[in-house]
């Protein structure tokens, strides 16, 4: 029977599908995407006669119906997610539901949006002596978050942190921080549509960041990173450090 395939389309930039992703999309019969925030020009690829679906104007049962059906048919199908299915993506549902119909699926993972906010800011989040530890989390919202992991007890650990869905509530966000232990001039960095042709990025301090994007119309697909790597004098690598050997290096000292 054909599978269902869920993939990242990665974060915007439709060269940042992996190939494997890539070769699935060009093959499927049934396309799912997630239009709100994939790009449609990812979709280019798509065999002649695909069927293609946008999932934003579906609920959960139309689009599982739809991958019924087209299993029943042995039709492929590709569901896309935008970044990494993973991350925020409300994959366990779909996943869950297809495991009960004995329906066969892969995920195929992508490019998440905080690394593509990496990439776009020139950005080691992993800088020794300085953090060593990334930190994936959001603001609550409509979707609650467990008190253990608000904003203000995960500041406390002063690692790097990237911040989804919140964008909308910074002034929240700020405070959260500020609350947990950041300093009013630790930096922060915004990416919008980090890897898309209209990316902006907007760099400030947790005092001056809410003046900072007024009028600027970043109010949605923005990561949010707060973390001492972005203006750190940081220690050298040791991995490429002349008297450390490793693995596949001896030392030459
Ligand atoms: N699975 C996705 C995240 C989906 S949740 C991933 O791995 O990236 C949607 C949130 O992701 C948005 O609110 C925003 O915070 C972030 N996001 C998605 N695309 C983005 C992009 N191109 N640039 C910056 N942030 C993005």
């Amino acid at each position: 029977m054909a599978k269902v395939y869920i993939i990242g389309a990665g974060p915007g930039d439709p060269e940042l599908i992996t190939v494997k992703g890539q070769r699935l999309l060009k093959e499927a019969d049934v396309i799912i995407y997630a239009g709100s925030l994939v790009n449609p020009a990812i979709l280019e690829c798509a065999k002649e006669g695909a069927e293609i679906y946008n999932s934003a104007s579906m609920t959960l049962d139309e689009v599982l119906e739809k991958m019924t059906e087209a299993a029943s048919k042995d039709f492929m199908t590709v569901r896309l997610h935008t970044g990494d299915p993973s991350v925020y993506g409300a994959i366990q549902e779909q996943m869950d539901a297809l495991k009960k119909r004995d329906i066969d699926f892969e995920v195929i993972p992508g490019v998440s949006s905080c690394f593509a906010t990496a990439a776009a800011l020139k950005q080691e989040y992993t800088l020794p002596g300085i953090s060593q530890t990334v930190i994936i989390t959001r603001n609550a919202g409509r979707t609650p978050v467990p008190e253990r992991e608000s904003l203000k007890s995960l500041a406390a650990h002063g690692a790097t942190m990237c911040i989804f869905l919140s964008i909308t509530m910074l002034d929240d966000v700020v405070k959260e921080l500020i609350s947990g232990g950041y300093k009013q001039d630790a930096p922060i960095a915004i990416v919008q549509r980090a890897s898309w042709p209209d990316q902006k990025i907007i760099r400030a301090t947790l005092e001056t960041i809410c003046d900072e994007i007024k009028g600027k119309g970043i109010d949605r697909q923005a990561m949010i990173v707060v973390s001492p790597c972005l203006s750190a004098d940081y220690d050298l690598s040791r991995l490429y450090a002349p008297e450390f050997s490793h693995m596949f290096r001896k030392s030459s000292k």
